[in-house]
């Protein structure tokens, strides 16, 4: 069942994401994760590149929020990693079923709750209504030309994702 105090969140840590969508589709996306880990450093964030993710470089070794990165990112897995995680049939359907089947709610309730899912909040618009675009910018500007060092960056960037930050309404 949905933790209404999570449902408009944008940053999530491992534990919220847990809480948000259940301990079942948590365990699910761990062992997702596991196999991402093989998979996704070979192919250098094509999905963070085409999403539009103003926090993506493709000179970053990883996420530089990955602790922090919003559901999105924590629920999208590519067809690779899909094919690839050691799940059954059954918990490979489960993970396939639209959010709304996932979090239990009726189509009202999902719509009010989720009603930007479908958008991304990192992305142009996403960061500008957070007021955060020209930092995040500056940031991949800096260490892409050598001023910043990669942990630095990150380091800034993490402390752009405020906790309190919603989707707006
Ligand atoms: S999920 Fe797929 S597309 Fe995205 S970074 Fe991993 S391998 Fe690449
Ligand atoms: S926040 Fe999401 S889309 Fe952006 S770089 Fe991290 S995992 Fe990729």
């Amino acid at each position: 069942m949905i933790n209404s105090s999570l449902n408009t969140k944008i940053f999530l840590t491992d534990s919220e994401f847990g809480e948000l969508f259940g301990p079942g589709i948590a365990r699910l996306v761990g062992i997702m994760n596991t196999a991402a880990t093989d998979i996704c450093p070979r192919c250098n964030g094509y999905c963070c590149k085409n999403i539009g993710c103003l926090f993506y470089s493709e000179y970053f070794s990883t996420c530089p929020i990955f602790d922090r990165r919003p559901r999105e990112c924590r629920y999208h897995f590519c067809n690779e990693v899909f094919t690839a995680a050691p799940l059954t049939r059954e918990e490979k359907d489960l993970m396939q079923q639209p959010v709304e089947d996932l979090i239990c709610g009726s189509k009202s309730e999902i719509a009010k709750l989720f009603f930007l899912f479908p958008e991304f909040p990192l992305d142009e618009k996403g960061l500008m209504a957070l007021g955060i675009k020209d930092e995040v910018r500056r940031i991949i500007v800096d260490f892409e030309s050598g001023k910043l060092k990669e942990d630095e960056a990150f380091r800034m960037m993490r402390q752009l994702c405020r906790d309190d930050a919603v989707i707006p309404s």
